[in-house]
Formats: structure tokens, sequence, C-alpha cells
């Protein structure tokens, strides 16, 4: 049983953090961000996402002594052996995701345009001050494009097309990305751990 009021969310992504914030609310759960607490910089030198996750949780956990969140993210394709995976921020030339994807869709015509299978993964992961940790998975399938298309949304969206879907994820609202996407799966499966343990 776990029962604690406060929580480190460590992100700077003020989209993730208000999510989180609204979902976690009805259980009495304070959100601290970076905004409210230092959130120490940690190289991601993990090779799974679970990894990287938990190193920026527990970073924060400890400094602070209080459970922390944290999650990590990428984009895997199946034609080129899960890339690049928890390197997908890093494969965009100065974190420039246009080039990004256009790396990507010329790296995917180069080896085996035929196969788009594509997913995207999020792990979140709650550690604490002790080291232990629980860790929540999420995935969304789907196709890499064979051109951009769409303006919502962030990072490599442009060129993801979920499955059973014919537009890309930057053609949705965030509320409908949100209730199928890799990282609205993971928080829901923290949300039912949360609301599981919070039951007396
Ligand atoms: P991080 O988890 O914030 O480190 O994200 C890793 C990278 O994966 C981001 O920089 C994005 O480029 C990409 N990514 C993660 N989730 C999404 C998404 O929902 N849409 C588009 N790109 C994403």
């Amino acid at each position: 049983m776990f029962k604690f009021k406060q929580l480190i969310f460590a992100s700077h992504n003020q989209g993730k953090i208000t999510e989180i914030r609204e979902l976690l609310a009805p259980y009495g759960i304070e959100i601290l961000s970076a905004a409210d607490v230092n959130i120490p910089d940690v190289e991601e030198t993990g090779k799974t996402f679970e990894e990287n996750a938990y190193i920026k949780a527990l970073a924060a956990a400890r400094i602070h002594n209080i459970p922390c969140l944290a999650d990590d993210s990428g984009l895997c394709v199946d034609a080129i052996g899960g890339r690049p995976g928890v390197y997908t921020a890093r494969y965009a030339p100065n974190r420039d995701f246009n080039l990004g994807m256009d790396r990507l869709l010329k790296e995917l015509n180069e080896t085996n345009p035929q196969n788009r299978a594509a997913h995207f993964s999020c792990v979140l992961v709650v550690a604490y001050p002790n080291g232990s940790y629980r860790s929540f998975e999420g995935r969304v399938d789907g196709n890499i494009a064979t051109k951009k298309t769409g303006h919502a949304g962030f990072g490599y969206d442009p060129i993801f097309i979920p499955t059973g879907y014919s537009r890309s994820f930057a053609e949705f609202n965030s509320d409908e990305k949100n209730k199928i996407s890799h990282r609205g799966r993971a928080l829901q499966k923290f949300i039912d751990y949360i609301a599981e343990n919070e039951k007396d």
C-alpha cells in the first residue's frame, strides 16, 4: 500500500504536467514540477526507456526525499531494427524534429520502404527515495507515412499514422491523441495503480 500526498513529476513539458495534475487531482495528490523544485539534469545513459525514466525519477526522489515520476518515450521503426528507439530525441539533428523526420523518411526509403510498421513507446516510472520503483508501459502501433501532414502535436507526429486511422498524429486534437497515445496509455495504467492503492 502506498500513500503519499506529494509527487514530483520530473519534466519540463508543461503539457504533460497539466495533464497529470488534472488526472491526479481526484486522489488529493499534489504534483510538484520543475517550476516548484529543483529537478537535477541527468544524462540519459540507459539502454531502455525504463532505465532512462528510472535514472531521471530516482535522481529527483533522492534529492527531495519524496516519490518522483518520470517518463521516457520514443519511436521504434520495425524496418530499421526498432530504431531510433531510446535515441529518438538525439536522432534529430540539433533536436530539430523537422530534420529528424526527413532523416527517418530517407533512411526508410533507402532500406525497406515497403515495411513502414512502427510504434511509439512510453515508460513511466515512479521511483522512491530508497531506490524501489514501479513502471508502467504504454504503446501505440501504426505506420510511418510517406510524407509529413498536419501541424498539431510535436516531435514525429506528422509522419506517424496510428493503426485504424488514415491521418497522422499531427492531425489529431490533443484529447483525441491522449486517448490512444503511448503516453496516455502509460499514464492510465499509473492512474489505475494509484486508484487501486488509494482504496482503504
Ligand atoms: P522524451 O521522452 O521527452 O525524451 O521524448 C523522446 C522523443 O520521442 C521526443 O523528443 C519526441 O521527438 C519523440 N516523441 C515522444 N513522444 C512523441 C509523440 O507523442 N509524438 C511525436 N514524437 C514523440
